[in-house]
């Protein structure tokens, strides 16, 4: 059932657990996921970056994808097609396309101007049945494979957004994209404690969930956090079990190089995967 990811949140918010966002890539990661949300009994959020939107031919054509799927395989949990890391003109193209949900990253402008397009943005997604993500400061991390501390959000510019009416707030708290560096200091947990403080009832997102200890997670939802987004392990065990599949060349046997059975453990695996980070964040049962 696609819906919006306010009341989910909200409820997680209040429920001290949290809902995970999957991004997509293909058709199977998308099943993977629905099926994983489905069997858990849990709400989801499946997550498009613009880049994976333009590798699926564009928004539309994963809305349509999307909501099909839904559909013939019969979801009842709350899902959220939502938008990663948006610009201004990726949020206004995602909420024409019937996403039901979007995330404006505006970390590359002044707080001024990202002030305004936050506050521009959350008319148009409300108006039209959206929940609306902001980004406070930036999530450190992407290319920058080599920084032992990600950035910490300023807890009043948090405030200052959260005001605006967002449903949701990403704000960096040490917590980096892609895969953590050896020397990574860990979650900034004093700046996450005054961060809640400051935004109260506002659920707080962790980006770059992706290789945090467990315990730090389980901590970090303690705290405030009630969306925490995943991206790189599902790519990671999906790399490795199309590996194991190719290498013990069962590609090779009969019609193993049929797609169907080539990328099927590679799907398996996402959906264990999702699985298990749906145990983690403590949101199976919560539909
Ligand atoms: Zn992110």
């Amino acid at each position: 059932m696609l819906v919006s990811a306010k009341e989910m949140l909200t409820k997680a918010k209040a429920g001290h657990y949290a809902v995970g966002q999957f991004n997509i890539n293909n058709l199977e990661w998308t099943k993977a996921i629905l099926t994983a949300a489905q069997e858990m009994n849990s709400p989801a959020i499946l997550g498009v970056s613009e880049g994976a939107g333009k590798y699926m031919t564009g928004f539309k054509t994963v809305t349509a994808m999307v909501k099909a799927m839904d559909e013939a395989l019969g979801i009842t949990v709350p899902i959220a097609l939502h938008l990663d890391h948006g610009t201004y003109e990726g949020c206004k193209a995602c909420v024409e396309a019937g996403f039901t949900s979007i995330m404006f990253d505006g970390s590359s402008y002044s707080i001024d101007e990202n002030k305004a397009k936050t506050e521009e943005l959350v008319k148009l997604a409300h108006d039209n049945g959206l929940s609306i993500e902001a980004e406070v400061g930036s999530i450190g991390g992407e290319e920058d494979g080599v920084v032992g501390m990600g950035e910490c959000a300023d807890p009043d510019e948090c405030k200052m957004i959260a005001d605006l009416g967002v449903d949701m707030l990403a704000a960096g708290i040490g917590n980096i994209h892609g895969i953590y560096p050896d020397n990574w200091a860990g979650l900034q947990f004093d700046v996450l404690d005054a961060i809640q403080q400051k935004t109260g009832a506002m659920p707080l997102v962790l980006h770059g969930g992706s290789g945090i200890p467990e315990e730090m997670i389980k901590k970090a939802i303690d705290l405030g956090v009630s969306k925490v987004n995943v991206n790189t392990e599902c790519q990671l065990v999906f790399a490795a079990a199309t590996r194991e599949y190719i290498e013990a060349g069962k590609d090779k046997e009969g019609k193993g190089y049929d797609p169907r059975k080539l990328l099927a453990p590679g799907a398996k695996a996402i959906e264990e995967e999702t699985k298990a980070k749906i145990k983690l964040f403590g949101s199976d049962g919560k539909a």
